[in-house]
């Protein structure tokens, strides 16, 4: 097996890469680590038949073939990370898209992407199942991402009905996890760097947004499931256990047994009041559904991110 992960310096690209390579394949990874740090995949890059191709996949390099899978990964997913590169954002997910279908038509491989929950934007109806057709501002500061995906999750589905590519879309709900950087932005990393920190935890808005989040280990599964079966998608993959932001600040605070406390922050506009994940067709199709509960996730992530505070630590120490 010969596989291509595009943005596989990711978060969740380096697990999926992880996972791949146990089963023995061969791994192409492109990136140009817009969003990532280099040393995660140099480390594994030195004990595993992992090659980089440094670039960008709107932009591709020539590639040999020929892949027997494509996981299209790449892209800002950090709300902080695609408000600031939102050129480049709508650019993945357009010119990105087109040139990994047609890799993938040439080449015969199958090929995934890596949708999101996003597409549903700020949803008049919870919990989200695929046949939902979304409520997103079309110009909004979140439409870069939205949009992008919402696009590209066309041009997944025309290039199979006009060539019979081998597609899969997964719609993707927040997932959290060692390897998510502790300055990623997104609401986890935050609150566990912050409370870690002794730095209040940043709540935007009045805190009772909704969000259900899935632990790493149970998304790559599942992404493993949908490149294993033959489905189409979109299939949405995500953890149902909903809570408020405000309830995860307290519980990220109990974990960690930190005295920081709250303050609220202007909500961010078009921020979705809530996203809980209806997983009946992940659990049909694929036979998949998450297995780690929100604590034992998040005690594990709190244990990375302590592991990454000491190294950091340790790094300045010795600077001076
Ligand atoms: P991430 O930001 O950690 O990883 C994205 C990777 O893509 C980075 O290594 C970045 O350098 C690379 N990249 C971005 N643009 C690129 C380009 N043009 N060319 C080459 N490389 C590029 O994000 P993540 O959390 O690992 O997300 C991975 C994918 O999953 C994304 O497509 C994201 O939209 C999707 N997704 C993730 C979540 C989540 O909760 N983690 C939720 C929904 C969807
Ligand atoms: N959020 C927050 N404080 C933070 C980061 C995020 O209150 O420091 C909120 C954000 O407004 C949103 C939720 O947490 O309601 C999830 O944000 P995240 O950026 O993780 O992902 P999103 O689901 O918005 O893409």
């Amino acid at each position: 097996m010969r596989a291509l992960v595009t943005g596989g310096a990711g978060f969740l690209g380096l697990h999926l890469v992880r996972r791949l390579l146990d089963r023995g394949a061969d791994v192409v990874v492109l990136d140009n680590f817009c969003t990532s740090d280099r040393p995660p995949l140099e480390a594994l890059m030195a004990e595993q038949p992992v090659t980089l191709i440094e670039g960008d996949v709107s932009y591709p390099p020539r590639l040999e073939g020929p892949f027997d899978l494509i996981a299209h990964l790449a892209c800002p997913a950090s709300p902080e990370h695609y408000m600031r590169l939102g050129l480049e954002t709508l650019a993945v997910g357009s010119r990105g898209s087109e040139f990994v279908l047609d890799l993938a038509a040439n080449t015969g491989a199958r090929v995934l992407l890596a949708s999101t929950s996003e597409v549903y934007g700020d949803p008049a109806e919870s919990p989200q199942a695929e046949t939902y057709w979304g409520h997103v501002n079309p110009i909004g500061p979140r439409s870069v991402y939205d949009e992008a995906k919402r696009y590209s999750e066309a041009f997944f589905t025309e290039h199979r009905r006009r060539y019979a590519t081998n597609t899969a879309i997964v719609r993707i709900f927040n997932t959290y996890g060692p390897g998510l950087r502790p300055s990623d932005g997104r609401v986890v990393s935050n609150f566990i760097d912050q409370a870690l920190g002794g730095r209040d935890l940043t709540v935007y808005g009045d805190g009772l947004q909704t969000r259900s989040l899935c632990y790493v280990d149970d998304l790559v599964a599942g992404l493993l499931a949908m490149i294993d079966s033959d489905h189409p998608g979109p299939v949405n993959l995500g953890n149902p256990n909903e809570l408020t932001v405000s309830e995860l600040a307290k519980l990220v605070l109990r974990l960690t047994g930190s005295h920081s406390g709250v303050v609220h922050l202007p909500a961010q506009q078009d921020d979705p009041a809530q996203r809980c994940p209806d997983i009946g067709l992940a659990s049909r199709v694929l036979g998949w559904s998450p297995q780690v509960d929100l604590e034992t996730g998040l005690a594990r992530t709190i244990s990375w991110q302590q592991s990454q505070h000491a190294l950091l630590a340790n790094a300045l120490d010795e600077k001076g």
